[in-house]
């Protein structure tokens, strides 16, 4: 892959708006992504292969709990500094991202919210530092858009919860440390249980021949009468509602992410059509290529916006569930179609690993359909204006 030349465009003056310290968390990691991340991610994109050896530094400029208080080994940012820390990953590479939002927003999130202060301890600054990896399970082989329907269930044994059923498409399970995982108990309520690997009848099998996310690891989790112990539930919240708002924390974080994908394929696209030659001009002097470049910024610009004022929402409580889904939903199918005309611009150069678009191209699918695929997030949208849910 060639040297990260990357500059953020940014043609609404967005930086204005932002604090110090909101810049300061970006170029951090701006400079780590392109130390980092850049020079080794083809080759993990390559062999299909989660680089464990950024763990370390994922930790270090606060992608593991970016809003988890300090106390509890949590960067202790508002909702722009994670937003800004998630573009710059998914700059690098998306399922690098999908890793940092995974355990923060789906694995310390829940802890922190629903745990009780004795899981808060035990498990947020592990975390946080990235000693331990965590995963989310929540869809399942016959449940994925409905997760309402879900079949793992526990049983209460008395001294210990008994867990049964499956999970599919589970990011970082290959590795992870622990899983929270979201199982009925024998009256159908939906709770969340902390299992450890370890835990006999636990195991997660990787699944293989992605297209995409094929630096991000993704497996099953199988409970084959896994004994939970009974300190591991998480009482705060019970029901669908308890899952989704995780969900909401990561979709969130998903809506500024695409914009940093979206941005990398733009800026690699520009300094290419300035640079290659046919007809005896650049092509970047060429109306047709304009109008792919001047689209692109446009809808990045649109997107960078929608992103800052849902912070602003979200930083005072304020983000709906809805508002949420339309900023997840807008900007993925951005970045999917700025990664689309982009890939054209740079020819047949376009499909090889020496640039990174056609990497996040084939990573912005499964964002495009994860965390709520762009169907549902439109259904999600359609109901909240009209009042009447269309899922069914
Ligand atoms: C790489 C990757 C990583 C993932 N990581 C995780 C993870 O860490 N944890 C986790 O729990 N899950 C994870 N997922 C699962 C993901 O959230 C699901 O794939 C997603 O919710 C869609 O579910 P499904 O694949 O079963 O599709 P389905 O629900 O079967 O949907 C198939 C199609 O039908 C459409 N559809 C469904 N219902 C309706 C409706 N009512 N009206 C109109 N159209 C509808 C959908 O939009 C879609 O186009 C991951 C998925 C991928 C690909």
């Amino acid at each position: 892959m060639r040297p990260d030349l990357f500059e953020a465009p940014d043609y609404y003056n967005i930086d204005d708006l932002l604090s110090e310290e909101h810049k300061l968390v970006r170029d951090a990691a701006r400079q780590w992504v392109k130390r980092s991340v850049s020079p080794i991610i083809e080759e993990y994109a390559q062999k299909a292969e989660f680089p464990t050896e950024i763990i370390g530094g994922l930790a270090e400029i606060g992608a593991f709990g970016p809003y988890i208080p300090e106390q509890y080994g949590g960067a202790g940012l508002d909702q722009i500094s994670y937003g800004l820390i998630m573009q710059e990953i998914e700059r690098g590479d998306s399922g690098v991202r999908s890793t940092a939002s995974v355990q923060s927003s789906l694995v310390m999130y829940p802890i922190y919210t629903y745990g009780n202060e004795a899981q808060r301890k035990k498990y947020l600054p592990k975390l946080a530092s990235g000693e331990f990896m965590g995963c989310f399970g929540l869809t399942e082989p016959n449940h994925g858009s409905n997760p309402s329907g879900m079949e793992t269930k526990y049983k209460d044994m008395g001294d210990h919860y008994l867990l049964n059923g499956a999970k599919l498409w589970i990011s970082n399970s290959p590795f992870a440390d622990i899983a929270v995982v979201w199982a009925k108990n024998e009256e159908g309520r939906i709770h969340g249980l902390i299992v450890e690997r370890g835990m006999e009848g636990f195991t997660t099998p990787e699944t293989h021949n992605k297209w995409s996310l094929r630096a991000s690891a993704t497996g099953e989790l199988i409970f084959d009468n896994v004994k939970v112990p009974k300190e591991n539930i998480l009482l705060g919240k019970t029901g669908l509602g308890a899952p989704l708002g995780c969900l909401d924390s990561a979709r969130y974080g998903i809506a500024w992410g695409a914009i940093g994908a979206a941005m990398d394929c733009y800026d690699t696209a520009l300094r290419y059509a300035k640079e290659r030659i046919q007809f005896g001009k650049p092509i970047a002097a060429t109306q047709l290529q304009q109008k792919k470049l001047a689209e692109m910024i446009t809808e990045i610009t649109k997107a960078q916006l929608l992103a800052f004022r849902l912070g602003q929402l979200k930083n005072e409580g304020r983000a709906t569930t809805a508002q949420i889904s339309m900023a997840k939903r807008n900007n993925v199918e951005m970045a999917i179609k700025i990664a689309r005309e982009a890939r054209q611009v740079l020819g047949g150069m376009g499909i090889t690993g020496e640039y990174s678009i056609m990497r996040h191209m084939m990573n912005l699918e499964s964002v495009i359909t994860y965390e709520g695929t762009h169907d549902i997030h439109l259904l999600i949208t359609g109901a909240d204006i009209t009042g009447y849910p269309a899922f069914q």
